[in-house]
């Protein structure tokens, strides 16, 4: 059996021999691209050659991309478990041809890419071509799109006819969004039904039909449209190939299984998972079943996608994954009888088994581990009060038989139950779920999300169809002019993005925010908000825009903004060489904040850092500083750079050359585009403000450079002075100690007195008590100076009487306060109870509430006018 890494090895060979240039994959996390959270196909990297934004460095590549369909255009979550071969997870195989009007004849088009996957296919995996039916685009009129023919006659010189089926534009016209590159597809579909199955049914009728053996292996898009907001389609200016072929169908296929999860891809996952839960896969449509393929499949998506930065969160990305993580607790917490965390324990066979192609997740298999762990506790725990919250719900929803909309969504968003457990556990005692009652109270909470991020984009204005300079390393002021703008609506409110020919103006990226400053129109001068990157357009924000767009103008950065916050980057390297050196090599960056006020540093590792650690990681930073090292920054070559021990980020894009920023090559050497300070001793002075927890395993440190930095420690001094000054104490610690030594003395001399004058106080009160037929009655208003103290009066008088009834009742700071108590027996005779007669006799005159025991109960009100007439009132009840 050929393994899957030599199956995905034998595709970038084949590519390779055709002069394509193998790529790393992007990350799966998605920063610069606001319509997408994830990587959901190959060609997400490579948009901006797609739209022109960019010429390709490289005409033809192949690679084989880590894709996450689970959220926008792309979800196939529902299906996943379910079926047999969609993934949330998967690698997508995919070779390009990214045009270029310049050299044509370095790029390819529909004839080569079509040959090339035939040959392939059959020639080198070998696919039986008996078993291979391709789709054509066969064109839409409402779009006035044609048929395809020219893929056609490609196809037609390998292919008989009867086995190229034209498709529509649902299944054969590739669009990546609502907007952007599109363009007619061609797809590959393998037939891996048995001889006698496929004698009886033409495999033809069953290509895009759902069966679960006739599976799309291969789409060969072949891009020539841009789609705009209006829906209109606008040609591009050069034409692309762009393939994607599903790894995991394709080794499916090859290794002549029924199932993606019988292959070596998944069943080392499966197998691990058998022993972890004393239970077998059987491949059926059971249960336990799709809860061994839930598990081995959804484990891949959380772990890839931890190792690439994005830790499970409550928005955004972050809670895409949380909710993956929860679907697989679920899977094993009710199907295979499993109430401990299992998941964490998957990662280091997954980790060694993708060692060869995606090393991350071994780099950080310890980090990924404790963070899922952490996960799973937490959701376990939850999953078991939400299973609380659902029996009292079933005891106190008597005979009604539905869970009603409001709590099964209460179930759904504070447990966090999917509606599909909720109404399995609801089954098993025989009720239902209202569930259009649910849907309304998720709409309702959709609508409110909805109305809170509203963001509606506009389509660019293109004055000049020039790329972007980044001239903002060296000038902070240049001429310029605008090359497109557009409209945006956040919230509701209006405003513009501009994009440059060339500009100073520093786009928010690895963590340093965005530069702000002003664009000037020839004297009309329109303020930048923010500036952040678009896949790699740099745009500027603004309120307004100026009468005069077209015509030249000036960008200036605010350039103090600009220093201060040079100053918070270069202090963030040298503070994650220092932990490092401090804490150990363990620390990896895992976010990073640097505004112009304050910089934010997150990193793994595992504990609390102690006084001392943080004393010595300050001193170092500081000292780094004094020694005035000169900042180094100098581009090389990718691989040179990190083979020189450059620390780069897990998650990060990284182009071929790279910017190396070193400060003392013994210290620190970093990847990264931010901006620095030419020297370190221009920070001046580093100080750390907090050292908190951000997550399992993740800590986070705030700190302060520069003026910032004098000013927090300027103003702790400061309030020192002001302690010591109103201590009248040269050591204002020590003359704290005392004062609380004494106060404690104080504190312990004053509650015997208190005692003492109760003891007193009970004696006067049992000297006066009244009796009747041997029963004793006490009723007083007294002075003491809290609720508790009558408490402990009644309790002060109960051994010196056999029967009795005391009522006692003080104002305590302007507010009522009652405590009654009787005995036993008093109470059965009488049939009185003490929180009874405090409910409704005492409570409603001193406008209060109260309750308690049978024989004690007390009671608190707002009017302590009336104290008089409520012990009156008690004492009329027996006597
Ligand atoms: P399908 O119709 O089977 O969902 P698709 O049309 O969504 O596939 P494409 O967007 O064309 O697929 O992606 C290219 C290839 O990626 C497909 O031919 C298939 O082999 C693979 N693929 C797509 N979605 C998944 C998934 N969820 N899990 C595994 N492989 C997938
Ligand atoms: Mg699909």
């Amino acid at each position: 059996m050929t393994t899957a890494s030599e199956i995905r090895r034998q595709f970038l060979d084949f590519f390779r021999s055709r002069e394509h240039i193998i790529v790393p994959a992007a990350p799966i996390v998605i920063k610069n691209d606001p319509s997408l959270l994830f990587t959901n196909a190959g060609m997400n990297q490579f948009k901006d050659y797609f739209l022109g934004n960019k010429a390709p460095a490289k005409q033809r590549v192949a690679d084989t991309q880590k894709c996450l369909r689970v959220s926008g255009k792309h979800n196939d979550l529902e299906e996943v478990g379910v079926d047999t071969y969609h993934h949330t997870m998967f690698e997508m195989l995919g070779n390009w041809s990214f045009g270029d009007p310049r050299h044509p004849e370095n790029g390819y088009f529909k004839k080569e890419a079509i040959a090339w996957a035939w040959e392939l296919l059959t020639a080198v995996y070998k696919i039986d071509k008996e078993r291979l039916y391709v789709t054509v685009f066969e064109g839409d009129d409402p779009d006035k799109l044609p048929f395809d023919e020219e893929s056609y006659r490609e196809w037609e010189k390998w292919v008989p006819g009867e086995r190229i089926l034209k498709g529509s534009k649902k299944d054969n016209f590739w669009e990546m969004g609502d907007t952007g590159p599109c363009g007619p597809c061609s797809e590959i579909h393998v037939d891996c039904r048995e001889a006698a199955e496929r004698e009886a049914v033409d495999g033809g009728t069953l290509v895009n039909a759902g069966h679960p053996q006739v599976i799309e292996i291969w789409n060969l898009v072949f891009m020539q449209f841009n789609r705009l907001k209006d829906g209109s389609l606008q040609p591009l200016p050069a034409r692309h190939v762009d393939t994607g072929m599903g790894f995991e169908r394709l080794v499916r296929v090859l290794q002549g299984k029924q199932s993606n999860y019988d292959t070596d891809v998944f069943s080392g996952t499966i197998a691990f998972t058998e022993q972890l839960c004393g239970k077998q896969y059987g491949g059926s449509d059971s249960r336990a079943d799709i809860a061994f393929r839930v598990i081995a499949d959804h484990i891949r998506a959380i772990a890839f996608t931890i190792a690439d930065g994005q830790l499970p969160s409550n928005t955004g990305a972050g809670y895409v994954i949380r909710r993956i993580l929860r679907r697989a607790v679920r899977y094993y917490f009710s199907f295979l009888n499993r109430k401990q965390p299992l998941l964490h324990l998957l990662v280091p066979a997954l980790a060694a088994q993708f060692d060869d192609v995606f090393p991350e997740l071994r780099q950080q298999a310890d980090f990924v581990q404790k963070v899922i762990l952490e996960e799973e506790g937490n959701f376990l725990r939850t999953l078991e009060s939400g299973m609380r919250r659902i029996d009292e719900y079933l005891t106190t929803a008597g005979t009604s038989g539905v869970i009603d909309g409001k709590t099964a969504f209460e179930l759904y968003d504070t447990y966090g139950f999917p509606l599909d457990l909720t109404r399995l556990i609801a089954q098993e005692k025989d009720f239902g779920i209202d569930e259009a009652g649910f849907q309304a109270e998720m709409q309702q909470q959709k609508n409110r999300s909805r109305a809170a991020t509203a963001l509606d984009t506009g389509d660019w204005t293109v004055l000049r169809e020039i790329p972007t300079a980044f001239v903002g390393y060296d000038d902070l002021l240049v001429p310029a002019q605008v090359t497109r703008y557009r409209s945006i609506k956040v919230k509701g409110r209006e405003q513009y993005q501009l994009v440059l020919d060339n500009t100073p103006f520093y786009a928010e990226s690895g963590g340093q925010t965005g530069d702000t400053g002003t664009l000037d129109f020839e004297g009309e001068v329109i303020p930048v908000t923010d500036t952040k990157k678009e896949n790699d357009l740099i745009v500027h924000f603004t309120g307004k825009l100026p009468a005069g767009i077209e015509g030249p103008l000036t960008a200036r950065v605010d350039t103090e903004k600009r220093l201060y916050t040079a100053y918070n980057h270069s202090a963030t390297h040298l503070l994650h060489a220092a932990l490092r050196k401090v804490l150990g090599t363990h620390v990896q960056q895992k976010g990073s904040l640097v505004t112009d006020s304050y910089l934010r540093f997150d990193f793994s590792h595992f504990a609390r850092l102690s006084e001392e650690e943080l004393r010595e990681v300050t001193f170092l930073v500081n000292d780094k500083i004094r020694e005035n090292i000169p900042v180094d920054i100098r581009y090389l070559p990718r691989e040179e750079a990190l083979k020189s021990g450059a620390m780069a980020l897990f998650g990060e894009k990284y182009g071929d050359t790279v910017r190396v920023v070193t400060i003392d090559p013994a210290f620190s050497v970093e990847l990264c585009g931010g901006t620095h300070v030419p020297a370190t001793g221009m920070i001046g002075l580093f100080s750390i403000i907090h050292e908190t927890a951000v997550a399992a395993g993740v800590r986070r440190i705030e700190a302060v450079t520069g003026r910032f930095a004098i000013k927090h420690i300027y103003d702790q001094l400061q309030s020192l002075h002001h302690i010591g000054a109103s201590l009248k104490a040269k050591d204002p610690l020590k003359a704290i100690e005392t004062l609380l030594q004494e106060k404690a003395a104080l504190d312990k001399k004053v509650a015997r007195l208190e005692q003492q004058q109760l003891q007193q106080l009970a004696e006067d009160l049992a000297r006066g008590a009244t009796e009747t037929n041997g029963l004793f009655f006490i009723g007083k208003v007294v002075e003491v100076d809290s609720a508790d103290a009558l408490k402990q009066l009644c309790f002060l008088l109960k051994p010196r009487f056999d029967r009795y009834l005391f009522v006692l009742a003080a104002a305590v700071n302007g507010k009522a306060g009652i405590a009654l108590m009787l005995d036993d027996a008093t109470a059965r005779q009488t049939g009185l109870e003490a929180p009874r007669i405090i409910r409704e006799q005492v409570a409603p005159l001193i406008k209060g509430g109260g309750g308690g025991q049978p024989t004690f109960a007390s009671a608190g009100g707002q009017d302590a006018t009336r104290l008089e007439e409520a012990v009156e009132k008690v004492r009329t009840l027996v006597f």
